[in-house]
């Protein structure tokens, strides 16, 4: 089936004993059993939970994987698949990975015994001097955010698997409609449902795919003996949210290309990062491992007072965390995600005092260029 049938029919069928069209929420904690030792495939719902398994079954489909596991948050994902790595290993991750991964890596997982190489992996040397025997795991986030610097997943894949370690994709900034990881090599992909799969800004959630039957067995049991799984309400709204994944894409997409041509011919605006300007690093490689180019865009206006003006003055965009739902959203990355990175890293990863980072949405896309060209008036 094409990617769009995918989205609103993967995983799910009608209620067999009603016939409802969609899954429902299987708000419920325990399940009837038979008899003793007898039951239906439902026990308890940490275990299992039918409108957990239908969202795990489309996203998986989505991603070209055939296992899903959805948990509590992006962070929770993240934090199942890390347990697939033991005392001793060493894990190699893109430098400029999302300040929740940077955090739970560095402040909670190290004090374990593993240790974490944060290279820019869009560098191929980078990535293999830190490679060794040791390494388990490659943890990758293709565009980075803010400045949006592209890794080759395949070949980074290529040379993981030769010192016998998995890669894990963080895909939250594409979605599968514009990327998929595990067809590029990748072993497993993660995101934070939260973004673009939900889509509408209205929950919190996280989901794994991937092919391998025992890593995914061992992580269906670390999702039931962990616990990080998500409530059945909040499977229900990331279900309906893929529904209309491909739509929202396409115009996200289509947007954030106006949007970004237009900032990249502004007078006022010093730089412009998006990969699917002709000028980004990485455009070549954007164009021949995704399907298009995100709906993030950063760009410098040139002081954080300057920056400071422009989410002021916004009518349109809402000045908030987060990214990926159907409203457009803008940021001050130096001092919102990347707060708390020391200024010396931050200038060097880009994080300029003037730099600002739109989630272009899926509104009227002169109603966005008009408020963006109101608010660059200084
Ligand atoms: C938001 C985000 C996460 C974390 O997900 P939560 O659902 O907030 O826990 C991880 N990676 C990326 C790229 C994100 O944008």
């Amino acid at each position: 089936m094409g990617f769009y049938t995918d989205c609103v029919h993967a995983g799910q069928k009608p209620d067999e004993k009603t016939g409802a069209v969609i899954t429902p929420i299987f708000q419920t904690s325990t399940y009837r059993q038979d008899g003793i030792g007898k039951h239906r495939g439902y026990e308890y719902a940490r275990t299992a939970n039918p409108t957990r398994e239908a969202l795990e079954r489309n996203v998986a489909a989505l991603e070209k994987g055939k296992h899903g596991l959805a948990y509590s948050s992006g962070m929770a994902a993240t934090d199942t698949i890390l347990r697939l790595v033991a005392p001793g290993d060493e894990v190699v991750v893109t430098a400029n990975v999302y300040g929740g991964t940077y955090r739970l890596f560095e402040m909670v997982l190290k004090q374990y015994g593993i240790t974490f190489h944060f290279v820019d992996t869009a560098e191929l040397s980078e990535v293999e001097r830190v490679l060794n025997s040791k390494t388990k795991l490659v943890y990758l986030e293709s565009p980075t955010n803010p400045v949006l610097r592209v890794t080759d997943i395949r070949k980074v894949s290529e040379m993981a698997h030769a010192v016998g370690a998995r890669v894990c994709v963080d895909n939250t900034f594409m979605s599968p409609y514009l990327q998929t990881p595990l067809e590029l090599g990748a072993d497993i992909v993660v995101h934070s449902t939260t973004k673009f799969l939900n889509g509408h800004s209205d929950m919190v959630g996280g989901i794994v795919v991937l092919n391998d039957d025992a890593t995914a067995q061992k992580l269906r049991f670390l999702q039931n003996a962990v616990g990080a799984v998500p409530g059945p309400m909040d499977c229900f709204l990331a279900l309906r949210g893929t529904k209309t994944l491909a739509v929202r894409m396409r115009q996200h997409e289509e947007n954030a290309r106006v949007l970004a041509t237009y900032l990249a011919g502004h007078k006022g605006i010093a730089r412009v990062n998006y990969p699917g300007l002709p000028d980004h690093p990485h455009h070549a490689l954007a164009q021949q491992q995704a399907r298009g180019f995100g709906a993030i865009i950063s760009f410098d206006v040139g002081s954080l007072e300057r920056a400071d003006h422009v989410l002021q003055s916004v009518r349109v965009f809402t000045l908030a965390e987060s990214l990926g739902g159907v409203e457009s959203l803008i940021s001050h990355p130096a001092t919102m995600t990347h707060g708390s990175v020391p200024e010396a890293q931050r200038v060097k990863l880009g994080v300029t005092p003037g730099l600002v980072r739109i989630s272009v949405g899926i509104e009227d896309v002169d109603d966005l260029q008009a408020d963006l060209d109101n608010a660059l008036r200084a």
